[in-house]
């Protein structure tokens, strides 16, 4: 993409950054094919190319209004567009950094800065938002549907855990809104890893991954709890854990980001990068051939599984998570356009409800169209907006694998 930016504009490291990136861009428009917002709308400002050319507008000729902001608002940042572009365009670099430019000078209006801070002071706090779901459940009954739905659904039973002290010890991030809504998940984690003679241990002061505030473009926000989390990992990573694993693969993408997101901090820059680098899926630590000793499933279970945007797109792993799933004797259903966000992204479905309830139907008519058992999805954020309209169970796959252990005078 040709662009001329003044040597003012390019003094500054983001906006060179901005610049290059966009550089990068040759204009073909591939990427609108598996752009959501653009399916949905039409409208080329809805799709990445529209949304680079706002944002270039922006940095060539200061040409920037509440427009630009609206269709930055109405971008998932899924990074559909990124698998698809074959220029290897990093539009999700690239927005995360506009974002906080625009907010800066258009504004925001009262009632959506309130929206903003609450969901700031909120999700990332476990103890906040279990206050707010125990009072939500109580008064559900009352609500109308729509907001009902929004209700996290009551907890599960906990089943006791079977996981095990082990030589090879990996971290695990508990989260906050996972810790709360679906802690199961993470007991299932340490059970299946426990099966294959790895320990997770988490710390108690590590808190949120700090993706909220990320991208509702708090960056020094999520760079404090960057720091927090780095300083809580560090003594399990100096006593040699393995690998920092995470259950929610919108978290993932997010520790993965922390080594770009403190580079210049001089305290905290070398450690940062050595946290992003031993993020892994859990499905990328889990050996295939030993996973399907351990467990097999004897009943006929079929999953129609929902690749998360932050998995298929972002950490590019989401084939990996259908072949644990195989590898233990699931069937997996045909999805069609499995390339596309369920609406959930983050806050997006609290922040532009109208596009993500759409996204959802349409997720939902694909996931149940070959009418599966059980729904598996990764990211806790896909599971609880599934949830709310989904006629089928829905599950963390991990949850899947583990109630079918192989007894040991079984195991081949
Ligand atoms: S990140 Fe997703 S919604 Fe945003 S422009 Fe790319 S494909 Fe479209
Ligand atoms: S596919 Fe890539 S190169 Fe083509 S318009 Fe989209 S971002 Fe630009």
């Amino acid at each position: 993409m040709r662009a001329k930016f003044s040597s003012e504009i390019l003094a500054s490291a983001d906006n060179a950054e901005m610049a290059s990136i966009m550089r990068a861009c040759v204009h073909c428009g591939f990427c609108n094919a598996t752009c959501p917002t653009y399916q949905l709308r039409g409208d080329e400002l809805d799709g990445p190319r529209g949304r680079i050319y706002l944002i270039k507008s922006m940095l060539e000729e200061a040409d920037l209004s509440r427009s630009t902001q609206l269709h930055l608002d109405r971008c998932l940042t899924c990074r559909a567009c990124e698998t698809t572009c074959p220029s290897g365009v990093n539009y999700s670099r690239l927005v995360e950094l506009a974002r906080p430019i625009v907010d800066a000078k258009v504004g925001r209006r009262p009632l959506e800065r309130f929206k903003r801070w609450l969901l700031r002071q909120i999700v990332p706090h476990p103890k906040r938002f279990a206050a707010l779901v125990f009072v939500a459940r109580i008064f559900r009954p009352l609500y109308p549907r729509a907001l009902a739905e929004l209700v996290p659904k009551a907890k599960r039973k906990q089943l006791p855990s079977q996981a095990g002290l082990h030589e090879r010890k990996m971290l695990i991030i508990d989260g906050c809104v996972q810790q709360v809504a679906a802690p199961e998940i993470n007991a299932a984690a340490r059970e299946v890893f426990s099966r294959l003679k790895i320990e997770l241990v988490s710390s108690t002061y590590a808190g949120c991954c700090g993706a909220v505030s990320y991208h509702l473009g708090e960056v020094a926000e999520a760079q404090g709890y960057a720091r927090r989390n780095i300083d809580a990992w560090s003594p399990a990573v100096a006593a040699g854990a393995q690998a920092l694993i995470s259950t929610s693969t919108g978290c993932s993408v997010m520790l993965k980001e922390y080594g770009g997101l403190l580079r210049d901090d001089p305290i905290y820059a070398d450690r940062a990068r050595q946290i992003s680098a031993l993020v892994r899926d859990p499905s990328e630590v889990l050996d295939l051939g030993e996973l399907a000793k351990a467990y097999q499933v004897k009943s006929d279970r079929r999953i129609a599984f929902h690749a998360p945007c932050t998995m298929q797109h972002g950490l590019r792993v989401a084939q990996r998570a259908e072949a644990c799933l195989n590898a233990v004797g699931f069937e997996l259903t045909e999805v069609p356009d499995g390339h596309l966000c369920c609406g959930s992204a983050g806050t997006y479905s609290l922040l532009q409800p109208a596009l993500s309830e759409q996204l959802l139907d349409q997720k939902l008519a694909a996931l149940e169209g070959a009418s599966p058992t059980t729904i598996a999805s990764a990211n806790i954020g896909c599971l609880m907006h599934l949830q709310r309209r989904a006629k089928t169970e829905v599950r963390h796959w991990l949850e899947m694998i583990r109630p079918h252990a192989v007894k040991p005078d079984h195991q081949p």
